[in-house]
């Protein structure tokens, strides 16, 4: 249930509400904008009947949220929520790039690749150090080893990092490294790690699992907002389907359903969406001109040798030409992708 109080309200009205509220027994969560308070009572009370509170001095509105996801709902917030990573925002004007190869695999490497994108314009370097391996026998990733050296050559071009966490051990040094926490796509029903995650402080980027629901992907996001963590955003990056051209079916239909569901950000990931390197930039391309509010995408110096996903992989030109093609159609959409310092 939430409610909404007047503008201008009084912190002692607020206060009743909430003690009134407490008494029947919610959880009660607050989000105080800059003139109204919205509460939102977390629990299930058949018996009790929402005009005991909408009497209440200073109560303008109390409605039910009627999907099962609250805290991620456009119900409970009606204005998208925009994160602030380190000066970066993420849901707003500007469409961020996210972008670096599928695995830290050496130090030159992911210099390279740093040096590459942030002269491109991206914003983010991305780059697995614990792999979700679907063969043991496939290379698994450097570990902290790999967290350093992403860090370090983020650090050096003034980009900003995401990385997976694949366990509830991993989260802090994860955290420690990493701007933005990735739960990937094989892990969004992983429970205990989304409470884990639920209690940083850091953005958490959720992929959508190959075969879950938006509502599902929604109640997985619910899991870590409840936890208290409100810097979460969403990632599509295909779903399995019978279709067998592409690694996997990009739902490009998730941005504007998540658009109008849900307040929270939401990028597009074309690399893992499709499988192919060919097919990554119409994709780059179509993600933005739907609204996403980011993309993700695998780059790598040298692809034909990358230790995972080499076959998406953009070669270092495609990456030049991808990101000219998504800086034209966010103008014609009204939104930004940052200019390229070296190209510009
Ligand atoms: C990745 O980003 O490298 C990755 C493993 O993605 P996903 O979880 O979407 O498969
Ligand atoms: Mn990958």
């Amino acid at each position: 249930m939430i409610v909404v109080f007047r503008p201008g309200a009084e912190e002692v009205r607020i206060q009743d509400v909430i003690e009134r509220l407490n008494e029947y027994g919610f959880d009660v969560h607050r989000s105080s904008g800059v003139n109204q308070t919205v509460l939102g009572a977390i629990g299930v009370k058949p018996e009790f009947d929402p005009r005991n509170i909408r009497v209440m001095d200073g109560v303008a509105e109390v409605y039910r949220v009627t999907e099962p996801y609250k805290f991620a709902s456009r119900s409970w917030k009606k204005e998208n929520t925009v994160i602030d990573v380190g000066g970066v925002p993420i849901g707003g004007e500007e469409i961020v790039v996210m972008a670096g190869p599928c695995s830290v695999e050496d130090e030159q490497q992911i210099e390279d690749t740093a040096a590459h994108i942030s002269a491109c314009g991206a914003a983010f370097l991305r780059g697995g150090a614990f792999k979700p391996r679907t063969s043991p026998y496939s290379f698994q990733g450097l570990g902290e080893d790999g967290l350093k050296l992403l860090r370090a050559a983020a650090d050096r071009h003034g980009l900003k990092t995401i990385t997976e966490v694949m366990e509830v051990g991993q989260v802090e040094p994860v955290a420690r490294y990493a701007d933005i926490v990735q739960i990937g796509a094989r892990n969004m029903q992983n429970f205990p790690l989304l409470k884990e995650v639920g209690k940083l402080r850091k953005p958490v980027f959720l992929k959508r699992g190959p075969s879950a629901t938006t509502e599902e992907w929604l109640m997985s996001a619910e899991y870590v907002l409840s936890e208290g963590n409100p810097h979460v955003m969403l990632c599509e990056r295909g779903i399995r389907t019978f279709e067998t051209y592409t690694r996997n079916t990009l739902d490009l239909s998730a941005v504007p359903v998540i658009k109008k569901r849900s307040h929270l950000p939401i990028i597009v990931d074309p690399s893992h969406g499709t499988g192919i390197r060919g097919k990554v930039i119409p994709m780059a391309r179509a993600a933005v001109a739907a609204g996403a509010d980011g993309i993700m995408v695998e780059v790598h110096p040298n692809p034909d040798m990358a230790k995972s996903d080499g076959p998406q992989s953009l070669y270092f030109e495609q990456f030049v030409d991808l990101m000219a093609q998504v800086r034209l159609i966010a103008r014609a959409i009204g939104r930004v992708v940052r200019d390229a310092p070296a190209l510009a």
